[in-house]
């Protein structure tokens, strides 16, 4: 027989932004740490194909799954609070489901039906998340997180799909998460329900009672209050949970076990599972992440600088490393576009690290390529990351080896010495998507590197997101005992890492190592940058 499948569905009311990705990724490693196989899913309202095309300044960072699916930065929190590996099943927009019906209209899969929302629409998202379950053989329960807020014009097909799934799979094996806002006013220190009652008016009115509602909120919400919740919303009183405002998110989790939301769930779904999670391990990082006081300064050079969302994997990956050797990070934020070779010792001298991460397009490279020759001349460890890799060794061509007019032809296809190209042919042997290199590709590290050292491994896997690659007509002319190739491609021998000889930490990927850090299993590459950093003096003023 079939395993029944099982959902959690997760949503939000009253603001957006209230952290329902990473309740639902809490939920997630509770129920991971009862022995259970989950898998989670964000289903997103808007109808872009993917967010592989926005902007970072609107959209914070693209994610990419191991299998080279480009999504939400949700799932990079799922990936990292869960611990697990999600692939391109995970990710679900408005653009993916219409534009899959609107080509099985075309071919006339439909038999000349009328194509509506109900039920092509809600079909085809019931199947995608049908196929999620069923992506994975042993998944027990799959966390499904419906993004944007309860109300919203965009969203109302994906609720219908999970309104009409309670009905075909049964109560036992679905469960509906609500988020909600609670504000406090400070002046009255009152907390005000009012709005979480509207958006549960909202929410069954089409057609969802909640089995759990998560009150976000500034403070504790009292047992008053959350009793007067839940005979408004209808709901059972130790289903309604307070989420407290916290410095950590990790203490997120187990604000929710302390209120036995995973007991709830456990219970209401049938799972045959472990009586308790352990947390034991998050429970210790906690106290040591309160306990820090020193902080490593680290400056992170990009252009999306301002919204810090852009660059969220490469932060959490930075913190990580720092809590391997119990240091705070604090990250100096550098916009690339204000740095030349003139004032960047200005911006840079009072940093123990730089960190040069991907981006596209020509806006902010030269201010990038002033700082990685900062950091290449005064010996400040360095670590470059994906157009990062790219820039250092256009800054080298340039600098040390003299190659006129180096460049990348992303942004001069003219230059006369493109040592970062688009070359079709260098990927064969390789399946590539469309025209970027994207998710998991094989690199094989050199012996005697530091790269090595790091990963104490001949053979890695990295996640890659990008469309230009080193050019391999100019390998010899790198090659001057100094700039090292310590990781290849093995198929294609497309260059994967570079190092530099004399130099304390200067290493630099064509791949994201941000997207395989773990808050307790930081990257061996950001360990190794954040160690050196540790010991790098800088001038006070
Ligand atoms: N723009 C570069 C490329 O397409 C680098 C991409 C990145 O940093 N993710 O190759």
């Amino acid at each position: 027989m079939d395993k029944k499948m099982k959902f959690i569905f997760v949503t939000g009311g009253v603001v957006s932004s209230l952290g329902k990705g990473i309740s639902a990724a809490c939920i997630g490693r509770l129920l991971k740490r009862r022995g259970l196989h989950i898998f989670s899913m964000k289903l997103d309202p808007y109808l872009n194909i993917d967010p592989g095309t926005m902007s970072p300044y609107q959209h914070g960072e693209v994610f990419v799954t191991k299998d080279g699916a480009e999504t939400d930065l949700d799932l990079g929190h799922y990936e990292r609070i869960i611990n697990t590996s999600l692939t391109k099943e995970s990710s679900v927009t408005s653009g993916k489901v219409y534009s899959a019906v609107l080509e099985k209209e075309r071919k006339g899969v439909y038999l000349g039906a009328t194509i509506q929302i109900i039920p092509h629409i809600t079909n085809e998202i019931k199947n995608r998340l049908f196929e999620a379950f069923k992506a994975k053989d042993d998944t027990d329960v799959c966390i499904v997180e419906i993004g944007g807020t309860v109300g919203d014009i965009e969203s109302l097909p994906f609720l219908e799909a999970i309104r009409q799934l309670r009905r075909e799979l049964g109560y036992e094996n679905t469960f509906y998460v609500h988020n909600t806002l609670v504000p406090y006013l400070k002046t009255t220190g009152e907390i005000k329900t009012k709005p979480t009652q509207h958006s549960v008016k909202e929410l069954t009115g089409l057609g969802i009672q909640p089995d759990a509602l998560l009150l976000r909120c500034e403070t504790n919400i009292d047992i008053e209050s959350k009793r007067k919740v839940a005979l408004f919303c209808n709901l059972s009183d130790e289903a309604v949970i307070s989420v407290k405002d916290v410095p950590i998110i990790y203490e997120v989790a187990l604000n929710l076990q302390k209120q036995h939301l995973d007991d709830l769930i456990v219970k209401h779904l049938n799972l045959k599972c472990e009586d308790h999670a352990d947390m034991s391990d998050w429970i210790k990082l906690i106290e040591k992440i309160k306990r820090l006081k020193k902080s490593i300064k680290i400056a992170l050079v990009g252009k999306y600088v301002s919204l810090h969302d852009a660059y969220i994997s490469v932060v959490e990956s930075l913190k990580y490393a720092g809590y391997d050797i119990d240091k705070n990070i604090e990250i100096k934020w550098v916009n690339s576009d204000n740095l030349n070779d003139d004032n960047v010792s200005e911006y840079l001298n009072d940093v123990q690290g730089i960190i040069v991460p991907g981006g596209f397009g020509k806006r902010g490279i030269e201010g990038k390529i002033a700082a990685i020759k900062y950091a290449r001349i005064n010996n400040k460890p360095f670590l470059g990351l994906c157009l990062g890799m790219q820039l250092s060794l256009i800054e080298y061509a340039r600098d040390v080896l003299h190659l006129e007019n180096a460049n990348s032809t992303e942004f001069d296809e003219n230059c006369t010495n493109n040592i970062i190209d688009y070359l079709p042919d260098q990927y064969k042997g390789i399946k590539m998507g469309g025209t970027m290199r994207l998710g998991e590709y094989d690199c094989e590290l050199l012996e005697g590197t530091k790269t090595y050292e790091l990963y104490k491994e001949k053979n890695i896997r990295e996640r890659h997101r990008h469309r230009y690659e080193f050019n391999n007509k100019y390998k010899e002319i790198f090659s001057d005992g100094n700039l090292i190739f310590s990781g290849i491609n093995p198929q294609t021998k497309l260059c994967e890492i570079i190092e530099l000889k004399n130099h304390p930490f200067f290493i630099a990927c064509q791949f994201h190592p941000e997207f395989l850090s773990r808050p307790l299993k930081p990257h061996p590459l950001f360990l190794g940058f954040i160690k050196e950093a540790s010991r790098t003096q800088v001038e006070h003023e």
